[in-house]
């Protein structure tokens, strides 16, 4: 019975959910909002206009080579219906290099009343005809930010029941709608916890999202989770490579059902070196890992790139050849055979962390 709205897309998006999950491949994630593009593109001193938006994001799709280790991209609404200065659809460049189009559906994070600044995420009115409509234009895939923050008293149990109910009742419409939901409960990396407190915490609100989805009849193998890494807090001491791996494998292994196909994590501020050493170190853990383990970066994809282009025709070749040294060493990473190699682009150790985010 409580599948029955699945039977037009169920094989569909179980093929689509574990196509993404391929070892060696992973997800872009370049659906960054008008606001949040904005603040990237005034970093390099260039104007936030749609033509701008177009060509950094044609920069990224059409680099040589690049799609070969994608399997997804994420887009925001605008670029779905954009096109390369050929005259091509972006939705059509993708199909053609076998990477799916996804697409970013919520309306951002409004604060919960009566917390300590903690937020729930807006976006499932009207939720089913946008997702349609997504499908329809060539979207496969579509993301959902939930943001939680570590405090002495958070995260609250109010947030954490409040936003796993809002990613289970997005993941279900977006399943009847033909869409593989990226279920997306991001623990912000702020403060100066330790990794022992960000493991727990993690496990708490991801253990909170698997109740959530079964309440909510979510098929999981159509699905994907985006979690951050375990990781100390952004001002507390760094640890290595190999214990960020040993703790979020642990984590995860306590709490994510073996029928999702893939965990592709997001780089939450830490620089494109750490997430692809880290992602890296948790692909070389021999343990149980019943899913495959990849990436969707944002930050820890472009920022090399956004600094080798600068907004100038000239450097469009040197930001390409920066961002495919990033999509090669993460997809070296999803293998565990990543040598720590990858050609030094500027900026690819600076630390993108950014307090209280917002995509
Ligand atoms: P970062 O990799 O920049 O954290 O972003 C990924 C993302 O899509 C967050 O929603």
């Amino acid at each position: 019975m409580i599948y029955i709205f699945l039977i037009c897309f169920a094989d569909e998006l179980v093929k689509n959910a574990a196509y993404i999950g391929t070892p060696g491949k992973g997800i872009l994630a370049a659906d960054e909002s008008t606001g949040t593009i904005g603040k990237r593109l005034s970093s390099i001193k260039v104007e936030n206009v749609e033509e701008n938006r177009r060509a950094l994001r044609e920069l990224l799709f059409c680099t040589p080579g690049a799609l070969q280790y994608l399997s997804g991209v994420i887009f925001y609404e605008e670029t779905l219906y954009q096109k390369t200065a050929s005259g091509k659809l972006f939705v059509d460049v993708l199909k053609k290099g076998g990477v799916l189009p996804g697409i970013k559906v919520d309306k951002g994070t409004v604060e919960l009343p009566g917390t300590n600044g903690e937020t729930t995420t807006q976006g499932l009115d009207g939720l089913g005809q946008r997702c349609a409509k997504y499908y329809e234009a060539g979207a496969r895939f579509a993301k959902w930010r939930a943001v939680l923050k570590i405090g002495l008293t958070e995260p609250s149990e109010l947030a954490i029941h409040e936003n796993a109910y809002g990613l289970a009742r997005y993941a279900a419409i977006c399943q009847e709608n033909g869409l593989v939901p990226i279920v997306e409960p991001e623990i912000l990396i702020d403060g100066s916890h330790s990794i022992e407190k960000c493991a727990a915490v993690t496990e708490r609100v991801l253990a909170a999202c698997y109740k959530a989805l079964s309440d909510h009849h979510v098929m999981l193998e159509g699905t994907l989770l985006k979690p951050n890494m375990v990781t100390p807090g952004s001002d507390a001491p760094k640890v290595a490579n190999e214990v960020i791996a040993q703790f979020t494998v642990r984590a995860l292994q306590r709490t994510v059902p073996a029928a999702v196909p893939a965990i592709v994590f997001l780089s939450g501020g830490q620089s494109e070196e750490e997430a692809t050493r880290n992602l890296n170190a948790i692909n070389k853990l021999k343990t149980k890992k019943p899913w495959s383990l990849s990436f969707s970066f944002g930050r820890a994809l472009q920022q090399s790139t956004l600094k080798a282009w600068a907004g100038k025709t000239e450097n469009v070749e040197k930001a390409r050849a920066a961002f495919l040294c990033r999509c090669k060493a993460n997809s070296e990473a999803t293998l565990g055979t990543y040598q720590g190699d990858a050609a030094p682009g500027e900026g690819a150790s600076e630390s993108l962390h950014v307090k209280d985010y917002k995509y």
